[in-house]
């Protein structure tokens, strides 16, 4: 497989977040780098050379958003233009208020759904410079448009107004001119800036109307490289330097100017002025072929995903920008899904990929918190063709049909990835979890009955396990909360008005007394643990084969054993003598699965924890793919099965072994074979992989704490290997 042919396959839908170099842009800068290289404050021809490129660039650009020539500075990108507006307009009020000018207007406007970059350098250089600028946050409807009447209420004490042109997360348009007239109608001067960032290329920017202060552009959301941007500053608007040196960009921003990038920019803006301008230019799409991508997008999307919001006003954004939640299916989870498909998106924005917050544009908004969770960004640019269009659509549609597979397949079938002859047992009974942020709802299935127990509601999960339960057509029997506060109740319940229970009055399966359920061949002991004002539980599980010790215990979270410890307590006032004594409770083999996963593990044993083991050093565990060739490993791809069918990349490639399918989420079920069932399976070396090396790892320290000593995981995953393996 070639490279070429692999980068084919994907399509990029994240260029909010940032675009490729165009062919001319990265001409144009190259050239730059090869045959006009001089300084451009030098005085011979090499640096006139230069200087005449940056000229150029920055005449084109200023006509193009209707400035002239002394308005336009080159900067490192937006960020940098946002911090030289805000410290121009602080200058300003500091200047005015030394003079003893009396200033009313006291306020900072800014809208809630800025990027972020405007926000902390507002805060930051208030903080700094000690200045008495009150910070006004401009809230926003359902959509993100902000609130007219904030603003008016305020507008009359404002210095400086913050808002943007079009949103990164959203695509919304901020209706500019209805604000202007607010602001512009005031006795007092409003500074504004404009974040333009999203804005150009897709909308006219047009300084003079509405008549702003400051603008900010960025080259890498354009199509130049990264590292380069414009600020453009009214003539007559407070100016200060940020970076101070050789006095380059009229000493507003020192440093010597980065020429290819700067070139690169002009190139960009050339053809977009040509388009503009009615001139054909192939590489730039027109507004009715952008909006025709849009739907072909939309309609994808519809077909695919049942339960499906945008998040988006689709009458008041531009075209390139879709943000939509699928219910039941969180961003996180819908990236991977995505990413395995060959379509790269991003869930909210891209600063927010790594943090587990909800965006700040989406939590303005108020949407409800599943919208938020499941929140997925795909934006593509100006330049997408509709050939990625079409093909993107297509991968969409089958994710869409890949999804509802594989709640179909049932979860015997799961086990047809594995290599046979480890696991020749049919299994009756498996562990399953599903996980919202860092927390875990168990299902307990008895395969033999077609049955299941909920354990730990989560209501964020319910429309996820309903349609588990309702495509593998399972029974449930019960829903088992893990403590008695009012909130895990409102889940419970959530749970039983979606989820019908059955068999609940069945002689096999009922409640013999309050604290112990037999359910199919198990017998599942609840324990309490007084906590303050509330219980908490865990459920103790018992197999009738092993009836000595537990097989599998529930427990909220273990610290070094402290959970056990508290409930050791407990028992020794407890009358029922067999659950004082702690070594009678549970054995080393107990498999203890956690509610909260506090350290990145969702599992443990019981032995493991008694030791109390060092914590687990990620490092000494990665192994490089090429590994995976030549030696001898069990090779398990702990993608989730729908990401593994999507894109079942690992066993393209000359593995010595066959790559198995354990998804994270029936990770127990491997783990509960390992212990009980497969002896010789813990001498063999097995290694772990998936897209990061994220996932592999965590179930990698598992079995390292544990006790196996010969596991591993891909370091970096299929990603960072993506080249190597196609080498
Ligand atoms: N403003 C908006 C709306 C953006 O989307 C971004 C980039 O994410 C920025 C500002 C910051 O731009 P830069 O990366 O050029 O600093």
């Amino acid at each position: 497989m070639s490279k070429v042919f692999y980068k084919n396959k994907r399509v990029y839908f994240d260029c909010n977040a940032t675009t490729p170099v165009l062919k001319e842009a990265l001409d144009a800068a190259i050239y730059t780098m090869k045959n006009a290289f001089g300084n451009p404050s030098s005085i011979h021809i090499d640096g006139a050379e230069a200087k005449l490129i940056i000229e150029k660039s920055r005449e084109k650009f200023s006509l193009f958003i209707n400035s002239s020539n002394s308005e336009i500075y080159f900067t490192s990108g937006a960020t940098e233009g946002i911090q030289i507006s805000v410290i121009s307009v602080l200058r300003q009020y500091i200047s005015l208020k030394r003079q003893n000018i009396n200033i009313n207007n006291k306020k900072i406007l800014i809208s809630a759904t800025e990027h972020k970059a405007v926000f902390h350098a507002i805060y930051y250089w208030i903080e700094v410079l000690e200045i008495d600028l009150e910070v006004i946050i401009i809230g926003v409807d359902k959509f993100g448009h902000p609130n007219i009447n904030e603003i008016e209420e305020h507008a009359g004490e404002t210095f400086f107004l913050c808002t943007m042109a079009v949103n990164n997360e959203t695509g919304l348009i901020t209706n500019l001119k209805q604000i202007e007239k607010i602001i512009r109608s005031q006795k007092n001067y409003v500074y504004w800036l404009v974040d333009y960032v999203q804005a150009l290329g897709k909308l006219n920017v047009d300084v003079k109307n509405p008549l702003i202060d400051y603008a900010c552009f960025s080259g890498h959301k354009i199509h130049a490289p990264k590292g380069v941007g414009v600020l453009y500053v009214k003539n007559d608007a407070p100016l200060s330097p940020f970076i101070l040196g050789g006095g380059q960009e009229r000493g507003i921003r020192a440093g010597t100017e980065n020429l290819p990038g700067i070139a690169a920019i002009g190139t960009v803006i050339n053809l977009l002025t040509q388009k503009k301008n009615g001139i054909f230019c192939k590489t730039i799409n027109t507004k009715s072929e952008l909006n025709e991508f849009r739907n072909i997008l939309i309609d994808a999307i519809h077909r695919s995903f049942s339960m499906v919001i945008i998040n988006t006003d689709l009458n008041a954004s531009v075209p390139t920008t879709l943000n939509f939640s699928v219910f039941g299916i969180t961003s996180s989870e819908m990236m991977s899904i995505m990413d395995a498909a060959g379509i790269s998106v991003s869930g909210g924005s891209a600063c927010n990929s790594s943090s587990k917050k909800f965006s700040h544009v989406l939590s303005a908004m108020e949407l409800p918190e599943w919208q938020k969770a499941n929140a997925i960004r795909l934006s593509f640019s100006f330049t997408t063709t509709k050939d990625e269009i079409l093909t993107g659509a297509k991968k969409i549609i089958k994710i869409g049909s890949v999804l509802k597979t594989t709640n179909l397949i049932s979860i015997k079938n799961t086990y047809s990835y594995l290599n046979k002859s480890f696991f020749k047992n049919k299994k009756l009974f498996e562990i399953i979890n599903f996980k919202y942020e860092n927390s875990y709802t168990w299902l307990l299935t008895d395969n033999f009955s077609n049955s299941c127990i909920i354990i730990n509601p989560i209501s964020q999960l319910a429309q996820k396990i309903l349609n588990y339960i309702q495509c593998q057509n399972i029974n449930v029997i019960d829903v088992l909360m893990v403590n008695s506060k009012f909130e895990s109740e409102l889940d419970k319940e959530y749970f039983l008005k979606i989820i019908k229970i059955s068999n609940k009055n069945d002689s096999n399966n009922a409640l013999v007394d309050k604290n112990i359920f037999y359910f199919s061949g198990w017998k599942i002991e609840q324990i309490k643990n007084k906590n303050h004002d509330f219980e908490e539980y865990c459920y103790i599980v018992y197999q009738n084969k092993l009836k000595n010790y537990p097989i599998v215990a529930f427990v909220d979270s273990l610290c070094s054993g402290d959970y056990f410890n508290k409930f050791k307590l407990n028992f020794s006032n407890d009358e029922d003598k067999k659950l004082s004594r702690k070594s009678n409770l549970f054995d080393n083999k107990t498999i203890i699965c956690y509610f909260k996963d506090f350290n990145g593990s969702m599992m443990t044993t019981w032995g493991a924890e008694e030791k109390n083991d060092d914590f687990v050093k990620n490092d000494k565990y990665l192994i490089d793919y090429k590994n995976l060739k030549n030696d001898n490993y069990l090779i398990f791809d702990v993608r989730e099965l729908y990401e593994s069918i999507i894109y079942n990349y690992f066993n393209n490639y000359d593995f010595k072994n066959y790559c198995s399918n354990i998804p994270l989420s029936y990770f127990v079920n491997l783990v509960f074979d390992l212990i009980y069932n497969e002896k010789k399976l813990s001498t063999e070396k097995i290694v772990f992989l998936c897209s990061t090396g994220k996932r592999s790892l965590i179930a990698t320290n598992i079995l390292r704490k544990i006790g196996f000593k010969n596991v591993w995981s891909v370091s970096g995953g299929f990603t960072l290997n993506n080249n190597k393996f196609i080498d």
